[in-house]
């Protein structure tokens, strides 16, 4: 057996034979959040997902750390405060991850919010911010909006205005989150699913758990004091199990992804359409256009960009942008994720009415946690396991305010400059760059992985800084089980190479193959995986 293969049965065995204090079911950002600030406050905690870590809800959002502009218009200040307030944190305990991005906002002629109530606005937003921005916001003329956009649509547009929020990447965020639990010694694994809740009497005891990867495995049971529900889109099924009620309504969101120069912004932009605010972003070598939001009934494994969600985005992006004229197949990639909201009393009139608030509902045994934003999840974490205090008569107060994440120990934001020059002339600008602003102080890691076989120091796609010495880390440290885990969500050519990574893919499962044992039918079982995964990503062009 190696190495990994060996961790994953002890941890198996580990989750059928002890007893715990708290499950958690899910590992989305909500569920290793939770994990981690009580196993920081002493409790043994337990932690499973069906997939991979941020398989749902969690890899597929804007990944924007922000207060919420748009709140301000339904006077929703708490939601803005404590967006803006974890927005510092979080770019304090993980300044690799959460970076400060400039924002512009275009005004035009008709508009339902002209520049002076923007201005007011922001004054309100930098102020429930307590001013953490990097610079308050400003105020821009129409020739200003131009040259700092110059692709602008400038008809009627009568000026801008410039803000800060945060920017991560959603998926490294929850995958450092897990690192951390695990450091703190929870038992944290993928690819096992909750089949079945054990109980005593009313009160729930377990959980029935099945090893995905293995199709022979029995089910087993696991003990858990209190078990949490923190599946996102996946909570009504979970609830389902220990019959209680449905609570969510469910909507899908859809982002995609252009090459850079056919929409070249420097800037996130932040359009309007429907009373809805969308946004464009740039992201590497790539820019982003997000996102759609309708309600969702279909199949929550197989969900996608239809050819609707494209028109719809494209429409408003070249109604912005009007010499772009993007069409279909300007798009590299998709992603299509599920808004676990909380279902509305009465029904609300558009998807986008419902409220991004979160509850939590305790009964004896099971915490329920659903709605929320990724931006909150360690203040909803925190929540959460005080309710889960209450049911176990006590516990102390979180404290991973003051936690940085495993690559932000030590880290300061003004200090990543002079750690991306450290790591030159051994690897090239544009890798250093993106080591640091990937894994932070772990980007050691890759670096000593290299200088032992320089062969690890190969890039994936010829255009990109991803490396051959990723794989491993994703397989050794960061428990990529399957080809999709590496490509998707670790180290994602799936949404940032030209191809989707259907080059790479061959290297990457060789490479996986050979740390992880797999056979011949297991490697080309991936391949073929990963082959479905993009074509999800590409069913717009068929629907
Ligand atoms: C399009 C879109 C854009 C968004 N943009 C932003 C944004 O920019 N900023 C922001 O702050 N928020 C944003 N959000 C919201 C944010 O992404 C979500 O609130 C957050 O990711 C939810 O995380 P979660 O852990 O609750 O759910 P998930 O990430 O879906 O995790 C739930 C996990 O539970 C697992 N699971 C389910 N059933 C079982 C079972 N039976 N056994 C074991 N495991 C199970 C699943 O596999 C899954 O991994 C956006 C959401 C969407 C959809």
């Amino acid at each position: 057996l190696n190495l990994p293969d060996r961790e994953r049965s002890v941890l198996l065995e580990r989750l059928g034979t002890e007893i715990f204090d708290l499950l958690v079911i899910g590992g989305g950002i909500t569920g290793v959040g939770i994990a981690r600030d009580a196993a920081l406050r002493g409790l043994k905690v337990a932690l499973v997902d069906k997939a991979d870590f941020a398989a749902g809800t969690s890899s597929k959002s804007s990944k924007l750390v922000h207060g919420g502009l748009r709140y301000l218009e339904h006077a929703k200040f708490r939601l803005v405060f404590e967006g803006t307030h974890e927005r510092a944190v979080l770019g304090r305990v993980a300044p690799h991850l959460v970076r400060p991005l400039e924002f512009l906002m275009p005004t035009y002629r008709g508009d339902p919010w002209g520049l002076f109530a923007l201005d007011v606005g922001l004054w309100l937003y930098d102020a429930l911010s307590k001013f953490s921005s990097p610079r308050i916001h400003r105020t821009l003329r129409k020739k200003r909006t131009l040259q700092l956009e110059p692709s602008l649509r400038s008809d009627d547009l009568t000026g801008g205005i410039l803000y800060y929020d945060s920017m991560t990447s959603d998926a490294r965020l929850t995958i450092e989150n897990m690192l951390d639990a695990r450091r703190l010694g929870a038992t944290v694994l993928n690819y096992v699913i909750v089949a079945g809740l054990l109980r005593r009497s009313d009160r729930v005891v377990g959980a029935e758990l099945r090893d995905v990867l293995d199709e022979r495995a029995p089910v087993f049971p696991i003990r858990a004091r209190v078990v949490v529900n923190a599946a996102g889109p996946w909570s009504d099924s979970v609830r389902r199990l220990a019959d209680d009620p449905p609570i969510l309504a469910v909507t899908k969101g859809v982002h995609l992804v252009v090459d850079r120069p056919r929409l070249p912004i420097t800037h996130a932009i932040v359009m309007r359409q429907d009373r809805r605010v969308i946004f464009c972003i740039p992201w590497e070598r790539r820019t982003v256009i997000g996102t759609t939001d309708t309600y969702y009934d279909g199949n929550f494994e197989e969900v996608s960009a239809d050819s609707s969600d494209v028109r719809y985005l494209l429409e408003v992006v070249n109604r912005y942008f009007p010499n772009a004229k993007l069409i279909a197949s300007d798009v590299l990639a998709t992603w299509a994720g599920l808004r676990p909201l909380i279902r509305p009393q009465a029904r609300a009139a558009t998807a986008s009415d419902i409220s991004r608030e979160h509850v939590i509902l305790s009964r004896p045994g099971v915490v329920t946690i659903a709605g929320g934003k990724l931006t909150t999840y360690r203040r909803i974490a925190a929540e959460v396991v005080d309710e889960v205090g209450e049911q176990l008569h006590g516990i102390s107060r979180s404290s991973t305010k003051d936690r940085p994440l495993p690559g932000g120990s030590g880290l300061k934001s003004w200090m990543l400059t002079k750690l991306i020059d450290e790591l030159q002339p051994a690897v090239d600008p544009d890798v250093a760059a993106h080591l640091v602003n990937t894994y932070g102080v772990r980007a050691a890691s890759v670096t000593s992985r290299i200088a032992a076989d320089l062969v690890l120091g190969a890039r994936l796609d010829p255009e990109l800084p991803h490396l051959l010495a990723e794989v491993d880390v994703a397989v050794l440290e960061e428990s990529a089980e399957c080809l999709d885990d590496v490509l998707e969500r670790r180290v994602p050519l799936l949404l940032l190479a030209r191809d989707q990574g259907l080059d790479a893919s061959e290297q990457v499962a060789a490479r996986m193959a050979t740390l992880l044992g797999w056979s011949e039918a297991r490697r080309q079982a991936e391949l073929e995986k990963y082959r479905t995964v993009v074509a999800l990503s590409r069913r717009f062009q068929r629907s």
